[in-house]
């Protein structure tokens, strides 16, 4: 069968050596997905490497891997085929070639959102204001009227979910293989939700993810979780603070003790916590297991979300002070750059994962019913 790319062919070839062996039909759900099928599309390629969490087991249970000449390493291929579906999915297309040296790209945007809000905050306050805002009763709005800063995100974040929303419309219907006797259900994005809530294919079949030492452990879904509800809890906060300025008529900033900054809080401490052990087991992992060629777009994305959390948790601790406005500037630049770089970041690997899981819950419901 003719693919789009290598890593498409190498994936048919171990799905193909896969599919005769079968003796890892256990570790995750890749490998029944996989028995479905006696050939291997591009679509049903990317819908099974979305569906791998790259825990490391299926290579060191392998009696293929190399050395061995049949140079089984399913966890490698599946992450290039992977890494390659963000960036061939992604909307606009124009923008597709953000995938390529990604690091690079989201550190410009960056370095450039940061500089733009620190000489706006300048240029249009003074330093005069911006180190004495703190003294002002309006404290933020003194620097950044409450409209402008709901004009500017408010547009982020609408692009933002314009993008992820056609670049998912795009995979699901390129890997969802409509089954007219079996059509997607609540059932299964009720159990899809749960999988992914408790990232249950990161365990390796049970024993844990397999990191550099061959020795099972469940480090990466420890991180992980802190990471993505650190996450939830900051949109939640965010949420929150908008409920309360439009609905209840009462403006930030909020004492230590209201929701928005308790939740605040702790979803920055999970996001400074949570990225630096991801990026500590990224380090440790053994380098065969990983797509190296791609390690710029994990460690750009992990970064922003860690740059997220530091930069608003500062601010939060520090808003009594002069350096208050700087890290303003510094938060806002760093979770505009978010925003923008979400659909062209390693973010999209939640939302693809999410949607395979949906189908997979959906064939292992129609195999069950026979
Ligand atoms: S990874 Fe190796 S042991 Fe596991 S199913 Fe494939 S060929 Fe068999
Ligand atoms: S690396 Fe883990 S999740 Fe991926 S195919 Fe192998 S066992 Fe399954």
């Amino acid at each position: 069968m003719e693919h789009r790319t290598d890593a498409l062919a190498e994936a048919e070839r171990l799905m193909t050596v896969c599919n005769s062996c079968r003796y890892c039909e256990g570790l995750c759900a890749v490998f029944p997905a996989m028995e479905e099928r006696r050939s291997f599309a591009d679509a049903d390629l990317e819908y099974l490497a979305n569906l791998c969490h790259n825990c490391g087991a299926c290579y060191h249970d392998c009696q293929f891997s190399p050395p061995h000449e049949f140079n089984v390493n399913v966890p490698l291929v599946l992450a290039q085929v992977r890494n390659d579906s963000y960036g061939h999915h992604a909307w606009p297309r124009a923008l597709q070639p953000m995938f390529r040296r990604n690091g690079f790209k989201i550190a410009v945007a960056t370095a450039l959102t940061v500089t733009l809000f620190l000489l706006g905050m300048f240029a249009i306050n003074g330093p005069d204001l911006v180190f004495s805002a703190h003294l002002s009763p309006e404290n933020f709005y003194a620097l950044m009227p409450h409209n402008v800063m709901v004009a500017l995100f408010g547009t982020a974040f609408l692009f933002m979910c314009v993008a992820i929303v056609m670049s998912a419309r795009s995979f699901w219907i390129a890997t969802e293989g409509r089954d007219p006797d079996y059509p997607t259900g609540p059932i299964d994005i009720a159990g899809a939700g749960h999988d992914a809530a408790t990232l249950r294919y990161l365990g390796g079949g049970g024993e844990g993810c397999m990191n550099a030492d061959e020795a099972p452990d469940d480090d990466r879904k420890l991180w992980h979780h802190l990471t993505f509800y650190g996450f939830l809890l900051c949109f939640a906060a965010t949420s929150v603070a908008t409920l309360y300025h439009y609905l209840l008529g009462r403006e930030a900033p909020y004492p230590w003790w209201d929701l928005p900054v308790v939740l605040g809080t702790l979803g920055g401490l999970g996001l400074v916590a949570g990225p630096v052990g991801l990026l500590r087991a990224k380090l440790r992992r053994l380098p065969d297991l990983t797509d190296r060629t791609r390690h710029d777009m994990d460690f750009a994305f992990i970064s922003m979300l860690f740059a997220t959390g530091l930069t608003g948790l500062l601010l939060v601790a520090l808003r009594q002070t002069p350096a208050m406005g700087v890290l303003l500037a510094l938060h806002l630049g760093v979770v505009m750059a978010l925003f923008l770089t979400m659909p062209y970041s390693k973010f999209v690997h939640g939302v693809y994962r999410a949607m395979a899981l949906v189908r997979h819950r959906r064939e292992q419901r129609r195999h069950t019913a026979g």
